[in-house]
């Protein structure tokens, strides 16, 4: 592990450090510093006016110091002069409580308090459009149903190569690429890790599929539904919880509780059980933060898409391997949370699933029965799950009524958090659209 970022720029030859932190709404802000300030900002960290970004300061703020966590740099693979180092914000020596990477870490240590240690996979997809971003980026990826397009996807070979080998090359694990559901649409898998680990991955990811796409001349997004009629990106995340972190975990928590064992319901033992209760109970109000924006709101809830299915929740249902729930269980020992899009941002989403499974394991929450049905097809006959809350609006005030969950995060987080937010649904609001003039003008 990095200690001493000054040593890891002369070994590697790195000559600027970007020191990066993410705001509330998922932006990675930076300042790029050379190598030889390096040492000293590795101290004390790097200075930012707090109020120019999305963390809810006044201009009147003292100054916000991002201090880089060093066993989080990455030298750029595009551009090897240059590494990336996530960092911790502070303000007058202490955490500001509201960054997403310091809520993370907060929850982190008080599940490592009682000996849980979350493991998680996350499926970030993308699509590949135009500069402009008003259209795919090739004009002959149009078939009906696109996934797993052999042709299509070696079409966008050079840039899916590309970041796999980075991926690669960076000791991830990447071990598959494919063509997604919707026109233009791709997904790139890596192997699971620590969730403080597969934040920063996260973090990355996005950062170099965007700056690798722009260098083929495209332009990337993981906006939830970027494409009307077509099936949006997803941001689907993988869970367990283990009995230590990194390479020490032996015992995976879900999957060998005593009380079931690996033999329960779908191998999910009793923790794994009352970790998804926390999940299920939380759902419309996590929801405020796993779909962030205005537009999270037309992929889940969306009408088929051209596909055929949105692959896309719409109620708060578990169920086996099948697709169509909010939550899957692939396997023995871990479950997928199929709510969350590609605006998320990456240490809430982390953060936000280990507020509400911790939870449900101090409170042993039941997660409720299970359906095994298509709920594409099916899921009128479900009266007693609730359904997804259908625009930010809705998320945010399920968000506000739920203390616990609230209190989990942190109120210095939750205040702020729904504060930023809302002043973004006041913005959407009084927008006047194109639509409210077609539709009332006569009347
Ligand atoms: P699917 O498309 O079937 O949902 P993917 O293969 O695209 O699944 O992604 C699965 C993700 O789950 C990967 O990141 C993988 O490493 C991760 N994963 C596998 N096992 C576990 C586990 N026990 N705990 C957490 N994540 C896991
Ligand atoms: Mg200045
Ligand atoms: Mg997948
Ligand atoms: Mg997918
Ligand atoms: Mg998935």
């Amino acid at each position: 592990m990095t200690t001493d970022l000054a040593a890891f720029a002369k070994e590697k030859g790195v000559k600027y450090f970007m020191i990066s932190f993410t705001d509330l709404f998922g932006g990675q802000r930076a300042k790029l510093v050379p190598a030889q300030a390096i040492a000293d900002m590795q101290e004390d960290g790097a200075g930012f006016a707090g109020f120019a970004t999305w963390l809810d300061m006044t201009p009147a703020h003292p100054d916000m110091l991002a201090v880089p966590d060093p066993s989080s740099v990455i030298q750029l693979p595009w551009k090897p002069e240059v590494a990336w180092v996530a960092a911790n914000c502070v303000m007058e020596g202490q955490d500001v409580a509201q960054a997403p990477r310091n809520v993370l870490r907060r929850l982190i240590d008080e599940a490592a308090a009682e000996g849980l240690h979350m493991k998680t996979g996350i499926e970030a997809e993308f699509f590949l459009l135009t500069p402009e971003g008003d259209q795919i980026s090739d004009p002959f990826d149009t078939a009906a149903k696109p996934c797993y397009d052999q042709q299509a996807v070696m079409r966008r070979y050079d840039v899916v190569r590309e970041i796999c080998d980075y991926m690669l090359d960076l000791g991830w694990g990447p071990y598959q690429n494919d063509h997604e559901d919707a026109n233009g649409q791709f997904e790139m898998n890596w192997e699971f890790d620590d969730a403080l680990k597969t934040a920063d991955k996260h973090s990355f990811f996005k950062f170099m599929v965007k700056s690798v796409a722009e260098q083929h001349g495209f332009r990337a997004t993981f906006m939830p539904k970027p494409i009307e009629g077509l099936t949006g990106n997803g941001c689907h995340a993988h869970i367990s919880v283990w009995d230590a972190p990194g390479a020490d975990a032996k015992t995976n928590v879900f999957a060998t509780d005593k009380g079931e064992g690996p033999t329960g319901e779908l191998g999910l033992g009793e923790q794994g059980k009352y970790f998804l209760g926390g999940i299920m109970k939380h759902a419309s109000a996590l929801a405020a933060i796993t779909n962030p924006t205005v537009n999270s709101y037309k992929r889940i809830n969306a009408p088929r898409t051209m596909s055929g299915a949105t692959w896309a929740p719409n109620t708060v249902t578990w169920t086996g391997n099948n697709r169509t729930h909010m939550v899957r269980v692939p396997g023995p020992g871990r479950f997928e949370l199929r709510l969350p899009d590609g605006a998320v941002n990456p240490y809430l989403l982390q953060a936000v699933i280990l507020a509400a499974g911790l939870s449900g394991i101090r409170s042993k929450a039941d997660p409720g029965p299970r359906y095994d049905i298509d709920m594409y097809a099916e899921g009128h006959t479900v009266t007693d799950a609730p359904k997804l809350p259908l625009n930010m609006l809705d998320a945010l005030r399920d968000y506000d009524k739920d203390a616990g969950l609230k209190a989990m995060m942190g109120e210095e987080f939750s205040t702020a958090y729904l504060k930023m937010k809302r002043q973004e649904w006041d913005s959407f609001v009084s927008h006047f659209s194109h639509w409210e003039k077609e539709h009332t003008l006569d009347i």
